[in-house]
């Protein structure tokens, strides 16, 4: 498809988030002189300590095994940078966006998934154990783990825990959720942020479209990424319809092309119409569903979406990464021994609780307490406190 420019700057969509009509923050503040709610989440998430973890978090590939990779921070610019290009065109609310993708992957433990894993599989080894502590019944999942270091977790302000985010911020960034832990929230929060989990219904367009900005970023990077590790070359690649699609289209209008280029090249195509696909589903689908304004997209089914011939070559790229890159020998070793790490530090903490700082070894939940630590930190940190309290080097 061929498009003439950008679209020019517009003013929201009727169905588009309004800041002026925010079901607001769980700690009632006076708004703000110049920003408006949504602009004043998205500066609280870029001041917060966990955002500045990011850097040194995981992504696919281990921080150490290499600076050019993707880590969890530039991971979340680029959601937040398709994202907003996106919101634009749709007329819907781009600081929303930003705030969202800022903050959704703020809970990831280190080590990326291996990290999660084995700390939910520690809390729930100790839920069999009958522990007093309720806590450990949660398990570990990231998305309820960044609503927990937005809403308690950051010490920031005076009159608060967390970062005390609206309603929308915080709804977008509680993507996924578990039956079992939905209903939790509920309980403390009634009507909340879990509702829909238990109830059905659907987040804000501007948090729809930060899932599949999530997405179409990884799905890019890990492309990226997998060539420049090593792991899978472009030859292998052309065995995904999408990918030898855009290669091909790159090599038409650039014959001599190669290399690391032609796979640039081939990326940026591909991030290109995926956008232009995502511009043009939406717009139909919002369309077709007679929505007017955000309460009518709460009850609807997903609007922002690929296309379904776009959905399928996706699937099948996903499909290829996991199989080559995600569970390739080497990127299974080191989750395995990144497991280890997190499941020895999680055993030694709750043994001996003043090896953590005072803060947490102080609190009543120790299992959580443990857990909130462990998630909090970055790569590097839990190596070197792996050494430190295990004296085991499984990162040389
Ligand atoms: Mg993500």
């Amino acid at each position: 498809m061929t498009r003439s420019g950008a679209d020019t700057l517009p003013g929201l969509a009727p169905w588009a988030s309004d800041p002026a009509r925010s079901r607001g923050r769980r700690h009632p503040e006076a708004e703000a002189p110049t920003r408006t709610a949504y602009q004043r989440d998205r500066d609280r998430v870029i001041h917060s300590t966990a955002f500045r973890r990011l850097v040194y978090k995981t992504q696919v590939f281990l921080n150490h095994e290499g600076d050019l990779f993707r880590t969890r921070l530039t991971h979340s610019l680029e959601v937040a940078q398709l994202g907003r290009s996106i919101a634009r065109s749709l007329r819907l609310n781009e600081d929303l966006v930003e705030a969202i993708a800022l903050a959704h992957d703020l809970g990831h433990t280190p080590f990326g998934h291996a990290g999660q894993d084995a700390l939910d599989a520690c809390l729930r080894d100790l839920s069999e154990q009958t522990l007093p502590e309720t806590a450990v019944r949660w398990g570990f999942e990231h998305n309820l783990q960044s609503l927990r270091v937005v809403d308690e977790l950051e010490e920031r302000y005076p009159a608060f825990d967390g970062l005390n985010l609206c309603f929308e911020t915080r709804e977008g960034v509680l993507k996924h959720c578990s039956r079992s832990n939905a209903t939790r929230l509920e309980q403390q929060e009634p009507g909340g942020v879990a509702w829909r989990f238990l109830h059905g219904g659907s987040p804000s367009l501007e948090a729809q479209l930060c899932n599949l900005a999530d997405e179409i970023a990884y799905n890019a990077h890990d492309i990226d990424d997998g060539v420049r590790s090593g792991l899978i070359s472009m030859e292998q690649l052309s065995e995904v319809e999408l990918f030898e699609h855009y290669r091909r289209q790159a090599l038409t209008s650039h014959p001599r092309l190669e290399g690391r280029r032609l796979l640039f090249e081939a990326i940026r195509l591909m991030l290109s119409d995926q956008v232009y696909d995502v511009i043009d589903t939406t717009r139909d689908r919002i369309a077709a569903s007679g929505v007017q304004d955000v309460e009518a997209v709460r009850v609807s089914p997903t609007l922002v979406a690929f296309s379904d011939r776009m959905r399928e070559r996706t699937q099948e790229l996903k499909t290829f990464l996991l199989r080559n890159l995600y569970r390739h020998p080497q990127v299974m070793e080191t989750t395995h021994r990144a497991r280890r790490v997190v499941t020895d530090l999680f055993a030694r903490y709750l043994e001996a609780p003043s090896e953590m700082p005072a803060a947490h070894g102080q609190r009543r939940e120790q299992a959580r307490a443990v857990a909130d630590y462990i998630a909090g930190m970055t790569d590097r940190f839990a190596i070197r406190e792996h050494e430190r309290l295990l004296g085991a080097v499984l990162f040389p």
